[in-house]
């Protein structure tokens, strides 16, 4: 579950974030929507301390977020994140992508790691690659082990930023199944995205920002059918 109450940011002059209230239970699917500079980015990194804000409150679980140290580190274990770019270790096979951050931070030991590992590549389908290196797979197989790697992390919030946008249309449909399965088992999500098929398919609600404020918040099938603002009206009108 995510909680953010009258949160504020800005960048020098630019107010980015304006007085965001958002509750996410856990279990739910949001996708977030807005023009390009709308905060969509923001609100996702500050969810996980990426982005520290100016005041407000952000809980993760029923827990403020800290603003360092130890408790940090294990809250953001807790936040799983995909971005645009897949952002794999280049020097590190597949396997060693999924392992390394459980060893690491969850001190799980390396059969463990490795089994736990193997079943999320399996799950999205990449398993037969383990041994590859990144460069050897295409973007969408990429993109598909970033995502079991914040998975092998046991992730209770899973937040997404753009997860398909760098990615060639062919192999967009690829990582969007993995994410409505991720959906469908009842992962919480914060789904930044302009793919209106998932938006439709796996979303529980969705939200519209412009200019740092969320405008909108209402259940899919309102928003496309009758969105309330004329900033929606004319953003839907661009991207349908
Ligand atoms: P897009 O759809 O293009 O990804 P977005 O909705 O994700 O846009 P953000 O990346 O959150 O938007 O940016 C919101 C505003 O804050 C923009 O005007 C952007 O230029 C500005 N901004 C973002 N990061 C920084 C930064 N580190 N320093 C200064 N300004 C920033
Ligand atoms: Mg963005």
């Amino acid at each position: 579950m995510i909680v953010m109450k009258n949160v504020q940011k800005h960048f020098g002059d630019l107010h980015v974030l304006r007085d965001i209230d958002l509750e996410v239970p856990a279990g739910q699917v949001v996708v977030v929507l807005g023009p390009s500079g709308s905060g969509k980015s923001t609100l996702c990194r500050t969810i996980n301390r990426l982005e520290p804000v100016d005041s407000g409150v952000i809980e993760v679980e029923g827990r403020a977020l800290p603003d360092e140290g130890r408790d940090l580190a294990r809250l953001r274990a807790d936040v799983g994140m995909v971005f645009q770019s897949f952002n794999l270790f280049a020097h590190k096979t597949i396997l060693e992508n999924v392992t390394l951050a459980p060893m690491k931070v969850r001190k799980k030991s390396k059969a463990d790691a490795n089994a736990r590992a193997l079943e999320l590549l399996d799950r999205v389908g990449i398993a037969s690659q383990k041994d590859k290196y990144p460069a050897q797979l295409s973007g969408g197989q990429q993109q598909r082990v970033a995502i079991a790697r914040s998975l092998a992390m046991d992730p209770k919030i899973m937040l997404f930023d753009e997860p398909t946008s760098a990615l060639d249309p062919e192999m967009v449909n690829e990582v969007l199944d993995v994410m409505v399965s991720l959906a469908k088992e009842g992962m919480t999500m914060l789904v930044v995205t302009h793919e209106m098929g998932f938006a439709r398919k796996a979303a529980d609600r969705v939200i519209f920002m412009a200019d740092g404020a969320i405008v909108e918040d209402s259940d899919p099938e309102s928003f496309f059918s009758q969105p309330e603002s004329e900033r929606a009206r004319d953003f839907l009108g661009k991207i349908l």
